[in-house]
């Protein structure tokens, strides 16, 4: 609607030739009303917007209190970010708890076959040239983005122009400062190229790639591998000693980070692990516990 606004001259000219051009000015006054109703829209739109942003921060702040990893899907439009946060969450969708009752619909609970989890959430699709209102406008939504332990970029492998289309997205990014977030690429809808193998091969020539199908479910398990081992790397390892009274900690430990080693002794359990560094803080009192 920005960029309408001041490209409006021209389209209501054809009252004043309909008017055989007795009526001169007929078009002027229709294009001052129309420019009010747009103006009025563009301030309805950033009112709700304001409200998008208020309402996510909320739902960020209620995430924060869980120290779940978070990991953000990020790429063109169309790419099949969606397919693939149905398709991994689909089969695997645990009956919710309240913990994640909270949880926005873009953001879904993946857990792993040996118990840790994370939330896999979906952004805005890219599109190129984006123009710098509407960077603006969804900077809202991309703030999100900023504050994920991991970034996957998914591509749509099959695509023509997707050479393009992940630079636009890298380009995007890099406006939003998120190079410290440890990402990975993702090489979607394989199923769909001519030549799968050559894809794949390539794939493995360069580094950080998976080829999946969100579709047809290939690769999925190689995606969530690949999800783990990076999210270790944004990980802090930890050694704590933790009591039996403490027993919820032990089976959060579980889920929010990768346990290497467990112990039980009388007193308690001994636990070498990696997690998420805000967990870690809280775990401080039953490392120093271990080191005395
Ligand atoms: P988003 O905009 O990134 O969320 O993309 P969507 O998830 O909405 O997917 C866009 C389109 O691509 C949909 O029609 C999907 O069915 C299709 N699609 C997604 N993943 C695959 C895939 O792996 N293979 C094929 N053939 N189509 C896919």
């Amino acid at each position: 609607m920005e960029y309408q606004l001041p490209r409006l001259t021209k389209m209501w000219t054809h009252l004043e030739r309909q008017a055989g051009g007795k009526v001169k000015g007929m078009g002027e006054k229709q294009i001052e009303v129309d420019k009010r109703i747009l103006r009025t829209q563009i301030g309805v739109l950033k009112k709700e917007l304001e409200s998008v942003r208020k309402h996510r921060k909320q739902y960020r702040n209620r995430r924060f209190s869980v120290p779940v990893p978070v990991v953000s899907l990020v790429g063109y439009t169309n790419a099949g970010k969606s397919t693939l946060l149905n398709q991994l969450t689909g089969a695997n969708v645990l009956s919710e708890d309240r913990l994640f009752a909270t949880l926005d619909p873009t953001t879904r609970r993946v857990q792993m076959k040996n118990g840790s989890e994370f939330l896999l959430t979906d952004t805005v699709g890219f599109i190129q040239k984006l123009p710098t209102t509407l960077v603006a406008a969804f900077r809202a939504t991309l703030e999100e983005i900023s504050e994920s332990s991991l970034l996957v970029h998914v591509v749509d492998i099959s695509h023509p122009l997707a050479e393009q289309q992940i630079d636009a997205v890298e380009k995007v990014l890099a406006e939003l400062d998120v190079s410290e977030i440890p990402k990975f690429m993702v090489w979607n809808k394989v199923d769909k190229v001519t030549d799968p193998e050559k894809i794949k091969l390539e794939a493995e020539r360069r580094e950080d790639i998976v080829c999946i199908s969100a579709l047809t479910g290939e690769g999925l398990l190689e995606f969530c591998n690949a999800v783990q081992e990076k999210l270790k790397g944004s990980m802090v390892p930890v050694e704590a000693f933790v009591p039996f009274d403490k027993g919820e900690l032990l089976s959060t430990i579980h889920q929010v980070g990768m346990v290497e080693k467990t112990e039980y002794t009388e007193n308690g359990t001994f636990v070498k692990a990696f997690v998420p560094l805000r967990f870690a803080r809280l775990l401080t009192p039953m490392r120093q516990l271990c080191k005395s």
